[in-house]
């Protein structure tokens, strides 16, 4: 019979559990009513006291302050420790940087195997009546695969927003059985985190939508100019207002390197698509973007998609997003955010 642990950690202000964990919570609570097995969830913190509200199942914890920031010696320790403490078949974990950096080396340890970016997990008939199934995207996310494995501990590695948060229904707070940990050598010493400010940081997986900007801001628009600072502006507005991520089209990122007008705030960390990245977000809009196959393969997991173009032939329109708007997007971007500092004020 399976057994189930799930790993999380607390989050940077040690008070919580960061939403990834909540995430693996949930698919932990799910998989074990199917399967019909114990769960245990293992909590990292420097003192996991107050982050087990409304817990339905077993607690281990490895607390102390060396626990309290990500390092790979005293992270892959704790969760050596709670897997050999729980002696899980299965094993659960956000695919946050703390744990993907230390994950693979736990299940070397304990003789498993690991699999990542997992999207659903189901209970099926693949590998056996009633066996786990685990489902990954490959190619790109252009393939989705399904996997199943003999080998124990299977380590799976969650990837974020697959899943909602776990929220306590009580407040009720199950005992912490705390699991000790002696110390390795410990080299690295954590000093503080520097971080881009927050309105400076424009890529954020947790907003509800994704605003992509083409090529198209920088080009030159119908009175034969560029119009660069005012995109510029347009744009950082629209973000400042309703707290989007910002992704961008492989063409506009690379224009920096072509020596042609760029807009600064934009690196190739932004870049969605075949080439960039393929983020979660309920919805989406382009602006400015012609739509290209190789640029909407990362919309494939934005639920509602919406594009601005001037184009009434481009990609957007062949049927690659529900709402398509033939139109500037310059004055439509700046009559929003004019809209929108209304309802603020
Ligand atoms: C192997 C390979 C991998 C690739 N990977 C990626 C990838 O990961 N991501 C990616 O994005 N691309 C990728 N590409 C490139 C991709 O094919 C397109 O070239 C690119 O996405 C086009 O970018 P764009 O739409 O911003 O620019 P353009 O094609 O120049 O389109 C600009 C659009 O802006 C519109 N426009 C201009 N002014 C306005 C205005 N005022 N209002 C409204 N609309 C306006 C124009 O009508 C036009 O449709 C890849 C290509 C290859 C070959």
């Amino acid at each position: 019979m399976e057994s189930i642990l799930v790993l999380t950690h607390a989050d940077e202000t040690g008070s919580a559990l960061t939403k990834a964990s909540l995430e693996a919570i949930t698919a932990g609570l799910d998989l074990a009513a199917r399967l019909s097995a114990p769960l245990t969830i293992g909590i990292i913190a420097a003192d996991a006291t107050n982050l087990t509200k409304g817990l339905p199942c077993a607690v281990l914890a490895v607390s102390g302050e060396a626990f309290a920031q990500p390092r790979y010696a005293t992270d892959a320790a704790a969760c050596e420790a709670l897997c050999r403490a729980s002696a899980a078949t299965i094993v659960l974990a956000p695919g946050s940087s703390r744990f993907a950096r230390v994950a693979a080396t736990v299940a070397h340890r304990l003789n498993g195997l690991i699999d990542t970016h997992i999207t659903n997990l189901n209970v099926g008939a693949i590998g056996g009546t009633g066996t786990l199934e685990a489902t990954r995207w490959f190619y790109r996310q252009r393939v989705e695969a399904v996997l199943t494995r003999d080998a124990r501990p299977w380590f799976l590695l969650l990837d974020a927003g697959t899943h909602a948060p776990f929220a306590a229904t009580d407040a009720a707070q199950p005992a912490i059985t705390e699991v000790a940990v002696e110390l390795p050598a410990l080299r690295t010493t954590v000093t503080g985190i520097r971080a881009p400010k927050q309105d400076e940081q424009t890529i954020r997986p947790d907003a509800k939508m994704l605003f992509v900007t083409g090529a198209g801001w920088t080009k030159k628009q119908p009175d034969g100019q560029t119009h660069v600072p005012e995109a510029s502006d347009l744009i950082l507005g629209f973000l400042r207002l309703t707290g989007a991520s910002l992704g961008s089209s492989k063409s506009l990122v690379d224009q920096g390197g072509e020596g042609q007008p760029v807009l600064p705030f934009l690196t190739h960390l932004n870049q969605v698509g075949q080439t960039g990245a393929t983020p979660r977000h309920a919805k989406g809009l382009s602006t400015c973007c012609h739509g290209e196959e190789p640029h909407v393969v990362g919309w494939r997991f934005i639920a509602d998609r919406r594009a601005i173009s001037l184009d009434p032939n481009c990609g957007w329109t062949r049927g690659k997003a529900d709402v398509v708007y033939v139109a500037d997007a310059f004055p439509v971007i700046a009559k929003i955010n004019e809209l929108l500092s209304a309802t603020k004020a």
